[in-house]
């Protein structure tokens, strides 16, 4: 996870990559934006940093990224100390396991990635003991995927219920991400669906519930996520090129 096997001229080159693609991403946010009648900064851009070397992340942040995820705890630790935390928020946005869960207290402003009460619990009795709230969203299997994180749509309703018992945690929205590789129209209504339940559950005033943020859309349909309601979108090869996973 360090640069040294770039050259100074590979990170040179990355670095103008990044700053040409962060310009583009943001002209179609604002685009998309403004396209569904919203202002631009009502929809957070989350930069999905995994297998992004902290150099590069950093060049991001100093260009105007101000919000990263991470998806592996194991990552997010060896990156944590080389962050710019001075100017971007820190989340963690991957599958989590219990046993990992004290990881990330204290170390991530979100947790995006809760889908189970025995997960919400362990993020529960670990910030009591550390005096702490920390901030979570429920990811939703939206296209009821098997082997999928996120719990399904008809048992939302109860986790929520469960989840706002809890000392110490705050749900603050949903998150999703649809079967890869369908057709725009079938990811918009997955998005759309994901809009209704926050929307629905915004209603309901359920303690220790407040539905702040809609995180769902990616590199592949980030603007489609927002002409449905996202008010933040996950980005990740659209920012930094394609990933590569041999350096890990
Ligand atoms: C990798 C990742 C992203 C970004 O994916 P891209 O297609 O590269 O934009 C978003 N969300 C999660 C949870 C991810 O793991």
């Amino acid at each position: 996870m360090t640069t040294k096997s770039l050259s100074e001229e590979d990170l040179q080159r990355r670095f103008r990559d990044v700053e040409e693609n962060l310009k583009v991403v943001e002209e179609r946010i604002a685009a998309a934006a403004e396209h569904a009648g919203r202002k631009r900064e009502d929809i957070t851009l989350l930069a999905a940093t995994k297998t992004v070397p902290v150099e590069i992340i950093n060049h991001g942040i100093e260009a105007g990224i101000r919000c990263i995820g991470e998806n592996r705890v194991q990552e997010l630790m060896d990156k944590y100390e080389g962050y710019r935390k001075d100017l971007a928020d820190v989340q963690f946005i991957g599958h989590l396991q219990t046993n990992k869960v004290k990881y990330l207290i204290g170390k991530v402003s979100l947790i995006q990635s809760i889908d189970s009460r025995k997960l919400a619990a362990e993020v529960s009795r670990l910030s009591q003991r550390a005096g702490i709230t920390t901030n979570i969203l429920l990811e939703v299997n939206i296209g009821r995927e098997e082997n999928k994180s996120g719990v399904l749509p008809e048992n939302l309703e109860q986790l929520l219920g469960e989840v706002s018992q809890m000392p110490n945690i705050q749900v603050r929205g949903l998150m999703a991400i649809p079967p890869a590789g369908a057709e725009k129209e079938e990811t918009f209504a997955y998005f759309t669906q994901m809009y209704q339940y926050f929307i629905d559950i915004g209603s309901k005033k359920l303690d220790n519930v407040s539905m702040q943020r809609l995180s769902m859309g990616m590199s592949a349909d980030y603007e489609l996520a927002i002409a449905a309601g996202a008010n933040m979108v996950r980005v990740g090869s659209a920012l930094f090129g394609p990933r590569d996973y041999s350096k890990k």
